[in-house]
């Protein structure tokens, strides 16, 4: 078995377990294998190994990338996305988990509609405040979404990364504090807002504890990048 393989093996086992003491469904969390800046030859050993959803952070080397793996391969969208991007990335991805504007969202309608695509998509919320982080308030949330819930984008849930200095204790705060305001938009919209994106590396146990229902796991499967964008 490869690195990698053995890497996903043992990540799967701790998400089991994470799970079974959350008193979670099993399946209820999903694992997306975070592969910016890794090649095609390692993505392909995790398809191997059995993964399927990927997580890259720039439209181009995903678009790259997409090209050159299985076609049953579903690529998500985790980093910030530029208006000159929203086209390329509706062409190659299910699922873009970082809109945190009014205006990004509109374009992403205008270009699903001319594209004939409906991907899903999250909102990003910066829920720990910190002023280097994108993503929406969590008060700009609501009328952000408010207005656009007619698609074809669909809106699937929320999305947040957590500061990389934070304790357990902080980290436990702000995964709840992004369920929780979930929880609250749901009856507010009236609509579902099954996905709460959070939960890295790091710190994806205690995302679980808190109601993650994807994991964005990078380094724990690849291995360490030699520089992160
Ligand atoms: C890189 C990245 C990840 C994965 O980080 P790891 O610590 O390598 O697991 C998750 N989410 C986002 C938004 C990222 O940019």
């Amino acid at each position: 078995m490869t690195d990698i393989a053995n890497r996903i093996r043992q990540l799967q086992e701790r998400i089991q377990q994470a799970l079974a003491n959350a008193g979670r469904p099993l399946d209820s969390a999903r694992l997306l294998a975070v592969s910016k800046t890794f090649p095609v030859s390692d993505i392909r050993q995790a398809y191997d190994a059995g993964l399927r959803a990927f997580g890259e952070n720039r439209v181009q080397e995903m678009a790259e990338k997409t090209a050159q793996l299985p076609q049953d391969c579903q690529w998500h969208l985790i980093g910030h996305l530029q208006a000159n991007k929203v086209r390329l990335a509706v062409q190659h991805a299910v699922c873009i988990h970082s809109i945190d504007t009014p205006e990004l969202l509109e374009r992403l309608n205008r270009i699903a509609r001319e594209e004939n695509k409906a991907p899903s998509f999250m909102v990003e919320v910066n829920i720990s405040g910190e002023a280097s982080k994108f993503g929406a308030s969590p008060d700009h949330v609501e009328a952000l979404l408010a207005k656009h819930l007619d698609g074809p984008a669909r809106p699937c849930g929320l999305m947040t990364v957590a500061p990389a200095d934070a304790s357990p204790d902080e980290l436990h705060r702000l995964f709840a504090s992004l369920r929780i305001l979930r929880d609250q938009l749901e009856p507010r919209l009236g609509c579902q807002l099954p996905e709460l994106s959070m939960g890295m590396s790091g710190d994806f146990e205690i995302a679980l504890a808190e109601g993650a229902t994807v994991i964005r796991v990078g380094s724990a499967i690849f291995g360490g990048r030699t520089y992160t964008h």
